[in-house]
């Protein structure tokens, strides 16, 4: 073979190794896709639960079938991120990932870009989606469900979704672009994302009385903590960890207070003046 030959060849070595590369990427990204379902309808299943009873957080309005029927609209986001991550790989980002190796790493790095960057940015972004212009085209879909299930983590107007995929997407991307990223180091904190997401608004407290006692109340929020975002509106607009609040002096920590069925909902409420019927806005 002559040179021209040569090059031809690992040319072509290197497009198949590339494109099998991207095919195992997109399988992986599809698995992801699969666990997150699993996890969400895993999550409701709980949240249904008798075990969920003693510590239920909001007990009216009860959740009817048009609730369920808005919220069916979760499988829109996990799309759009799979579509999102699938396009990075093809823009040549996450190629060349180790599997494991480096995944403590990997982990860390993304849970410092999460705690700093996407939760202050998403602070700033959930204060402004509560301006009446912006929560009256988008956020107010969401704000429907009073009373929470997991699926109304995953409940949006396709612009705030997509939104959201940019968003959430920072703490991986940057991850990647340092090269610390991993495929179980991607794959952890998605789940580790949904599971904090979602299981923030299973309505009833998952964790012990000491929790709420203890300095860690600062650090990570609880299913009572975004309760009361979902029934006083403008308080409690962390993502889940409630420094911003703190910061900003929207912070509620009201445990007892939310634990007892939240009264007046079906009032106007004074701070959104978007009136509240049954769970519905009218
Ligand atoms: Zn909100
Ligand atoms: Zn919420």
């Amino acid at each position: 073979m002559d040179v021209g030959q040569n090059l031809a060849m690992g040319s072509i070595t290197t497009l198949v190794t590339e494109n099998n590369d991207f095919l195992k990427f997109t399988g992986f990204v599809v698995v992801i896709w699969m666990l997150r379902v699993l996890l969400l309808k895993s999550l409701v299943t709980l949240g249904r639960s008798p075990v969920a009873e003693p510590t239920r957080i909001t007990i009216r309005p009860a959740i009817t079938e048009k609730q369920v029927e808005r919220e069916s609209v979760w499988p829109l986001g996990y799309f759009l991120d799979t579509l999102a991550v699938v396009g990075l790989r093809a823009a040549g980002l996450f190629s060349d990932m180790p599997h494991f190796e480096t995944t403590l790493q990997a982990i860390a790095w993304q849970f410092l870009f999460h705690a700093t960057i996407v939760e202050f940015l998403y602070y700033l972004f959930h204060r402004a989606l509560h301006v009446q212009w912006l929560y009256k085209r988008w956020h107010q879909y969401h704000h429907k469900s009073i009373n929470t299930e997991p699926t109304t983590a995953v409940s949006f107007e396709v612009g705030e979704r997509l939104a959201y995929t940019v968003l959430f997407a920072i703490s991986p991307v940057l991850t990647g672009l340092i090269g610390a990223q991993t495929y179980a180091g991607l794959l952890i904190y998605v789940l580790w994302f949904d599971f904090m997401n979602e299981g923030g608004h299973i309505n009833f407290e998952v964790l012990p009385q000491w929790y709420f006692r203890s300095p860690l109340r600062y650090v990570f929020y609880s299913p009572t903590f975004h309760a009361v975002h979902h029934t006083k509106f403008k308080k409690n607009y962390s993502l889940f960890m409630p420094w911003t609040d703190i910061l900003f002096g929207t912070a509620v920590y009201t445990h007892d207070e939310a634990v007892t069925p939240p009264k007046g909902l079906n009032q106007v409420d004074v701070e959104t003046g978007v009136k509240e019927q049954d769970g519905q806005v009218v």
